[in-house]
Order: structure tokens, then sequence, then C-alpha cells
């Protein structure tokens, strides 16, 4: 393919369950045959201070590592390209005295072309993780590592267990172990406390750290968790302005990352999700969605070469 063009697609979700565990895996449904989502963990023990998936869904626990390996080796045979492993906090995987660092080598040594994470607590971003990360080239380039806010005193009150320059940190070390990393992220806009020197810590950091894209949230209180209950109620009107101003960021960064992307003078290897009328659709490595036209040939499934050459819509 010659000319791809990055631009926008969305997908749907179908669920089947393993019959070994009876823990749901979900698979793309019109890429089945290309991008298959693995969910091997549910649950989460962390408690943030907004969150309620530990009373809702339970402390961490994890599809057996026999189980996920029998999916593999399947989705293996059914000439699957791409493995995303999902759970609701990733990095607790853990089963028969392995972690996820086992789990990714494991994937992708059962003959899986292209092993993704969903996403990685920074504190999970260990040593061991970068190594395992950085030794298996079948892991894509790309990390969806949550931030929440750049300022200390908004981190301790969400409890999330980290500070803003331990969080640089692990994207610094994740970015010298992983070459040609995009690294997008989640924050949180109007968090109980957050004043505006807070928030603008936030943007700075997310410009700082060059993310290639930002999932936006408006705080918004939940029932029986500890932050809704916390002093120092934002107003709505200023979370709904604070959340637009990361949004505005969001888009600064992500038009910059595609920007740089289109700019890279070797091709890029491009996982080819869809071919319509004409085009075809992919995600590069680093999970820049590309459209380019096919003369024919090219096939879902295939993991073709292609320079990316201008950046259109985001994704
Ligand atoms: S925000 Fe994530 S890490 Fe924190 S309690 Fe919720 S699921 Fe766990």
């Amino acid at each position: 393919p010659a000319s791809p063009v990055t631009s926008h697609t969305t997908s749907h979700t179908t669920s089947y369950v393993t019959p070994a565990t009876g823990e749901a895996l979900r698979v793309r449904g019109a890429a089945f045959r290309t991008r298959a989502d693995l969910k091997v963990e549910d649950g989460c023990d962390a408690r943030c201070a907004y969150c309620i998936v530990p009373d809702a869904r339970g402390p961490a626990r994890s599809v057996p590592w026999d189980d996920v390996l029998a999916q593999v080796a399947a989705l293996a045979t059914a000439g699957v390209s791409e493995v995303v492993l999902t759970g609701v906090n990733l990095g607790r995987y853990a089963d028969t005295g392995r972690d996820l660092a086992d789990l990714v080598r494991a994937v992708a040594a059962a003959g899986i072309p292209r092993v993704r994470l969903s996403s990685i607590e920074p504190l999970d971003l260990t040593e061991r993780m970068l190594t395992a990360l950085a030794e298996t080239p079948q892991v894509c380039a790309h990390l969806h590592v949550p931030l929440q806010s750049g300022a200390d005193a908004v981190l301790a009150a969400m409890r999330r267990g980290y500070t803003a320059a331990q969080y640089a940190d692990a994207i610094a070390r994740a970015r010298a172990a992983l070459p040609g990393l995009a690294v997008t992220t989640d924050v949180i806009a109007g968090f109980p406390g957050e004043s505006p020197d807070d928030h603008a810590a936030t943007i700075a950091l997310c410009e700082r750290l060059a993310f290639a894209k930002l999932h936006v949230f408006r705080y918004s209180e939940r029932e029986g968790t500890p932050a809704a209950t916390m002093p120092g109620s934002v107003p709505p009107a200023t979370r709904t302005a604070r959340a637009a101003d990361l949004r505005a960021a969001g888009e600064r960064l992500r038009a910059t990352y595609l920007a740089d992307a289109a700019r890279r003078p070797e091709p890029q290897e491009v996982l080819v999700e869809r071919v319509r009328a004409g085009v075809a659709e992919g995600t590069t490595r680093d999970y820049v969605h590309v459209t380019w036209p096919v003369a024919g040939g090219a096939r879902a499934g295939d993991v073709v070469s292609a320079e990316l050459r201008e950046s259109a819509t985001l994704r």
C-alpha cells in the first residue's frame, strides 16, 4: 500500500465465555480474525478514593494460566494477528506464581504476531515488566498508563499511591526500554480539593510527557466511595470547564503525535483490519489508525509495511 492516511473508526464488541472458567472473554466482532481482546483479570483491590470497582467487581482475580494459554492457542490457530490482554487492573494478573510479565512472554511464544496491553498502572511498570516487554518483539509500542492528576496533593487524596514525579519516572523508564513508545492516559477533571494550580499542573505534566492521547473524565461522585464525601467539592461548572481544557490539551497532543507519525521516514507495520470498497483500514503498532486505497490483494488479518503520509481525523 502506498500512502495510508490516519483516520477514525469504530468497532463493536461481542462476547463469549471460556468453557473452563466461566470468565468472559471479549472478542471484537468485526475484527475477530485480526484482533482479539482477551480478558485475563477482573476486579481490583487498589481502592482509589473515587472508584466503585472494588465494591462492584470484588477483589482482583485472574483467569487461570492454562485457560488463558488454551484460548491463545485457539486464537493463534484461528489466525488472529493481535491479542490485546485486558483486565480491570491488568497488572494484578497472577496465577500459580506467574505474573503479567510471564503472560506477555507466553502469549507471544504461542504464535501471536502482535501482543498489546489494554492498560497498566504506573507502579506496575517495574523493571521486570519492562524487561519482559522489551524482550518480546511481538509487544506493540503502546501503553495506556492512567495518570488521573499531575498534582501530588490530588494524587494523595485520590489514594493513587504515587507522586507526579514517580509517574514521570515510570514513563521515562518505559520509553527507554521501548523505543518509539506511544503513551496514552486517563485524567480526571475536578476531583474534590483540586485547585486551579493543581489543574494547571495536570495540563503541564500531560504536555511535558507528550501523551499520544488523553481520555478525560469529568469527576462525578460515586455513592459509597470515600471521594463522594470529601471536602472541597469543585463546582460542576468548574469541573466542566477544566474537562474542556484537558480535552483541548489532548487534541493538541494528539495532533502533534499524528503529525510526527506522518513524518516518520521508515515504513510502519500496519495490521489490516478491514477492506471495504477499495479502502483498507488498519492500525500501526503504536495504535495510529490508518486508511488507504488498495487496488486489491490486501485482506483483513494481513500485516503490511506502509509509509504514513498525512494525518487527518483523530483516533
Ligand atoms: S481506579 Fe483502577 S486501580 Fe483504582 S480502584 Fe479503580 S480499578 Fe482499581
